[in-house]
């Protein structure tokens, strides 16, 4: 079956805190195709390093379940969507809220969320209580003609300050 996209990529692994690096290098080796700069692989390593440590903490809370991670390219965008089976999220708005966290004990900031707003262009998150979370995040890299002219721009500035 052709897919829709130009490339595509599945990764499933145990919810092991030891494979939240796995996970951010494998997801940052596929992005890396489109010639991402040092600052948005940055970007997306931090935001899969949230979503991955979420499932791993909160979904499963520390016990054996399958976290999975879908990686689509097309044109300059790609879009990472990382799920997992564990308890779900009962109130995702409130979730998302930058400093709630239902783990305050566990010296958690409640930021994760927030951290992978403002790190990526979109971000959606669906969740069931009980059933499972699946993230999805989207990032726009940008071309190297427009990565030239901003830094052309950025140098002109810089002249005539
Ligand atoms: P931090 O990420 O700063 O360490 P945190 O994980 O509590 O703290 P967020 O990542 O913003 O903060 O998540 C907010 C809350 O959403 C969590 O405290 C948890 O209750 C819930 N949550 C997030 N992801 C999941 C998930 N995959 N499964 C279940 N609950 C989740
Ligand atoms: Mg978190």
């Amino acid at each position: 079956m052709k897919s829709l996209y130009e490339n595509e990529m599945k990764l499933e692994f145990l919810s092991k805190s030891n494979n939240e690096a796995f996970a951010r290098i494998s997801v940052a080796a596929f992005a890396s195709q489109l010639d991402p700069t040092i600052e948005e692989m940055a970007d997306i390593k931090t935001a899969v390093s949230e979503a991955v440590t979420n499932s791993i903490v909160h979904g499963y809370e520390n016990m054996n379940g399958m976290v999975k991670i879908i990686c689509k390219i097309f044109a300059n965008c790609i879009e990472i969507e990382i799920s997992d089976t564990g308890k779900g999220i009962e109130n995702v708005e409130m979730a998302r809220k930058p400093l709630y966290t239902s783990k305050p004990n566990l010296e958690r900031s409640g930021m994760g969320f927030t951290i992978m707003e403002s790190f990526m262009d979109e971000v959606s998150v669906e969740s069931v209580f009980g059933l499972g979370t699946k993230v999805t995040m989207k990032k726009f890299i940008k071309k190297e003609e427009l990565k030239e002219n901003t830094e052309e721009m950025e140098l002109a500035n810089l002249g005539g300050r």
